[in-house]
């Protein structure tokens, strides 16, 4: 029996919780289903969702239960037809983020493989103005990281998305030990 929006978000919030690539406060997971967006609810724990967790918002517009990064979503969705996207607070990621200039170029050879260069973004969290940002890096890449803030990724399915988060921030933490290692080894 197919999963509703809600299992499948949970279930991926779990796994983004479990591995660390998120805090269970922060972050956001969204599905797209025709002209619909199912989207998890401000402040709800991303490892313990629940069918009233997620809440059900058009492309356009608010709705004061759901995220207060939706107009992210709503913006990515609509510049483009990828059918799930992920938010995340991942520690490398927003490392990297806040040292690299304009972008975090992966050094791992899956990162360079499958991922490609990810774009940093500026624009305070919730605002028109990281909307914009994010949905115009996320035409041509799968992700990027909002400054100091953490990732946006995108994919066909909630699978596809997750997998992508973790080559975000895996590469993301390689490339940040390796700066590391470089500092420290003569
Ligand atoms: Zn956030």
């Amino acid at each position: 029996m197919p999963l509703e929006p809600w299992q499948e978000i949970s279930r991926i919030g779990l796994k983004l919780v479990n591995g660390g690539l998120t805090n269970s406060r922060f972050g956001n997971i969204s599905l797209r289903e025709g002209g619909k967006i199912y989207i998890t609810c401000t402040g709800s724990m991303l490892d313990e969702i629940a069918s009233d967790q997620v809440v059900e918002v058009d492309l356009e517009g608010s709705c004061p239960s759901a995220s207060s990064e939706t107009c992210v979503h709503q913006a990515i969705y609509r510049c483009g037809d990828c059918r799930a996207v992920i938010h995340t607070h991942s520690p490398y990621s927003v490392t990297l983020s806040l040292v690299e200039e304009d972008r975090i170029v992966p050094i791992d050879s899956e990162g360079i493989a499958f991922l490609g260069a990810v774009p940093v973004v500026k624009g305070r969290f919730g605002s028109q103005e990281l909307a914009d940002s994010v949905s115009r890096a996320l035409r041509f890449h799968k992700a990027c990281v909002a400054r100091g803030h953490g990732a946006f990724v995108t994919g066909e399915s909630l699978l596809e998305a997750y997998t992508t988060a973790c080559m975000v921030e895996h590469s993301s933490q390689v490339g940040y030990l390796v700066k590391v290692f470089q500092r420290n080894v003569p």
